[in-house]
């Protein structure tokens, strides 16, 4: 089994080991690879797109050819794991920021997500999150997070903070506005895992 984590910027390590950890607690191996250019997706189970910011990420993505890969890897139904700016790469349609810049998006899931949800006051916080494959809230960080406006029919809402979407599912995708890799809860992780093993 092979695990691919996007490794063209933001909070790349932190994945790689909240991975390590969950698959340790979970008595089961598997190889994690780092992912910097084309060639290497194709040979992944599943992924993780971590966060970052997303104008850059979505760039590279493009231009290194990857984020062509990661469109047959969906297609492939193999399980996509996206978090803060992941959420927003995920993404149908964004904002009217996203639109006036042409920022790039993968496309993939049937939301509109709104870059900067929670504004300035809030850049950074931290949030007793009710998830509905938890038994107890998950400690939830935002950074700058990004939230979901809108979602299609065929996309599940997992949790929401008032009226944002900051938690949802779309058949093998799993998007995240908060950063489970920041702390030392695993049960995210192991949720993601749980659709490999
Ligand atoms: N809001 C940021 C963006 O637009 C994402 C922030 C994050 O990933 N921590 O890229």
């Amino acid at each position: 089994m092979k695990l691919g984590v996007i490794a063209i910027q933001g909070d790349v390590s932190e994945h790689v080991e909240a991975l390590e950890k969950a698959l340790e607690q979970r008595g089961e191996k598997a190889e994690i690879v780092t992912i910097k250019h084309k060639g290497i997706v194709p040979g992944c189970d599943a992924l993780v797109l971590p966060g970052g910011e997303s104008t850059t990420l979505g760039k590279l993505l493009i231009r290194e050819g990857i984020a062509d890969e990661i469109r047959d890897m969906n297609e492939a139904c193999k399980p996509i794991m996206g978090t803060c700016a992941g959420l927003i790469l995920l993404a149908t349609e964004g904002d009217e920021q996203v639109r006036k810049t042409h920022q790039h998006l993968l496309g993939l899931m049937d939301t509109r997500v709104n870059r900067n949800a929670f504004g300035r006051q809030r850049d950074s916080f931290e949030f007793q999150l009710e998830l509905p494959f938890l038994d107890t809230p998950y400690n939830a960080v935002f950074i700058r997070a990004p939230g979901i406006v809108e979602a299609g029919k065929d996309v599940t809402i997992l949790a929401s903070i008032d009226d944002m979407i900051v938690a949802a599912e779309q058949e093998n995708i799993l998007a995240l506005a908060f950063h489970p890799e920041l702390t030392d809860d695993l049960r995210v992780h192991q949720y993601f895992l749980d659709k490999l093993f």
